[in-house]
């Protein structure tokens, strides 16, 4: 099933009237049990792609669909709704609110969700917990940000990613920082988490070594996306 469809999408942000072609004339579509990877070098154009695959940033032109549902032309309102339910962003700079503590933090989202916030806040508070177990960091659920390693706050903010229980889950650079080892625990859980046959989850990265561990993998350069890894060698220029 296909869970995302891009068609002739471009990005064109307007910087004081000088034109930057973020994303040029991409067609793409992510099926259901996906675990895609893109990479591409600093300013390729990775984090726009992902803010428009996540509804977070309009594209200048073009069309994406999100679960079968054309989004292009949708209230902001409404974008809300769906990243809120169908979309987890593990953000570049992972962005945990600092006051918070980590299971806090994971359980905002739930929430700011309709669907989620039904739910009494105990059983919010025990999917937190479950999921910070599942990422083994039981022993951290009361720490904050600061108090944490950057590995612990990169999961922290996958589990936040997940407590609404999206079917796409968006990684930004998601092992930025971290030594080979904990990047590739990172890559592994992302991993697992695509073996979910309803889910996908999309990586963007500038390691080659994380990208060549997805399952199928795009390159991006100056924002056109390939499915040509000869290009890599490009992107590690
Ligand atoms: P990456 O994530 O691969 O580093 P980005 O998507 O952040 O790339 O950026 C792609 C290009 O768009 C870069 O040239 C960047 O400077 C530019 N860009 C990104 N965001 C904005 C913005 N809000 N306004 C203007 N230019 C931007
Ligand atoms: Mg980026």
């Amino acid at each position: 099933m296909k869970l995302v469809n891009l068609v002739k999408v471009t990005k064109i942000y307007d910087r004081n009237s000088h034109k930057v072609v973020a994303i040029d004339d991409i067609s793409f579509s992510i099926q259901a049990g996906d675990f895609i990877s893109i990479v591409g070098p600093s300013g390729s154009g990775k984090t726009t792609l992902l803010s428009i695959i996540g509804c977070l940033l309009k594209p200048t032109t073009g069309t994406v669909e999100i679960d079968g549902q054309s989004v292009s032309k949708l209230s902001f309102t409404k974008l809300a709704e769906i990243r809120s339910n169908k979309v987890g962003f593990v953000f570049q700079g992972m962005q945990l609110i600092s006051t918070l503590n980590a299971v806090e933090n994971i359980i905002l989202p739930g929430l700011l969700s309709k669907r989620s916030s039904r739910k009494p806040f105990k059983h919010l508070v025990s999917k937190a917990k479950a999921l910070l177990d599942n990422f083994d960091l039981s022993h951290r659920a009361n720490h904050l940000p600061f108090q944490l390693s950057i590995g612990e706050c990169r999961r922290v903010a996958i589990a936040r990613a997940l407590i609404n229980e999206p079917l796409l889950i968006l990684a930004d650079e998601p092992t930025a920082g971290l030594d080979s080892q904990r990047a590739a625990a990172i890559v592994g859980k992302l991993r697992e988490l695509s073996r979910n046959s309803s889910r996908a989850v999309v990586m963007v990265t500038h390691n080659s070594w994380v990208a060549n561990q997805a399952d199928k993998q795009f390159v991006l350069i100056k924002g056109e996306l390939s499915d040509e890894l000869s290009n890599l060698s490009l992107s590690q220029a």
